[in-house]
């Protein structure tokens, strides 16, 4: 069976002037087409440093990663970046939109620094992303104007541009109220049934059981 993405053994140590802060230890897992698979645990105990670590952010001082065959980590910094964009959807507790874009520009804006050619279709299949999730009518507003749980979709609309096989989500329901959580998780829900893979830190019950599996890190 192909891996989307393949983690053995990753291991991070942080030094610091108080010592060595061992973050993640030794942690393997791998995830297929189809998984939603939540991490969990206390505050501190490493989730977001294996989130990052996994999605080519964070090279391991241990173990190794593999997404998609290859491993990222053996890519030059910019070859890595490109790999990133073209594997790797991100969503995150706080939104990172930018706040004198619209809503359709943010969707865009990885395209739109990267001065994409005229011959994309980009800004066509931002607007198909806007009106799945109910967004359509927002395009042309700032992100202020939108209410959180919206926001969150533009994060996770500008996540699913191009066509990612992999989404890493930290908290993605953290500054969402019940409703909008349920509708995040349920895209997140429908990325994965699509073939895709979902890997998410997560504090919330809800959201843990949305998903299809878990990984406790405590
Ligand atoms: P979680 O997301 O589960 O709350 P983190 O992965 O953020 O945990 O952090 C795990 C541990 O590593 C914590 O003790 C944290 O203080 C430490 N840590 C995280 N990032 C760094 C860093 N850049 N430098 C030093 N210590 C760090
Ligand atoms: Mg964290």
């Amino acid at each position: 069976m192909s891996q989307i993405l393949e983690a053995d053994n990753l291991t991070k140590v942080f030094q610091t002037k108080d010592g060595d802060v061992r973050a993640v230890d030794g942690v393997s897992f791998s995830l297929e087409p189809g998984d939603f698979v939540a991490i969990h645990g206390p505050s501190g105990c490493g989730k977001s440093t294996l989130l990052l670590m996994s999605g080519a952010l964070l090279s391991p001082d241990d173990g190794t990663v593999t997404i998609n065959e290859t491993d990222p980590y053996s890519l030059s910094a910019e070859a890595r970046s490109a790999f990133r964009g073209e594997n790797i959807g991100f969503v995150f507790q706080q939104f990172h939109l930018i706040p004198y874009l619209s809503v359709l520009d943010n969707i865009l804006v990885n395209e739109l620094a990267a001065n994409g050619s005229s011959d994309d279709d980009w800004p066509l299949q931002a607007e198909i992303l806007l009106e799945k999730f109910q967004l359509g009518h927002r395009k042309n507003h700032v992100p202020s104007r939108l209410s959180v749980g919206e926001q969150q979709r533009v994060a996770l609309a500008r996540a699913l541009l191009r066509t990612p096989a992999l989404i890493l989500a930290d908290e993605p329901t953290g500054n969402l109220d019940p409703e909008n959580s349920q509708i995040l998780l349920d895209h997140l829900g429908e990325f994965a049934a699509g073939g895709g893979a979902v890997l998410m830190v997560t504090h919330d019950d809800r959201a843990r059981e949305a998903a299809s599996r878990s990984i406790d890190l405590s």
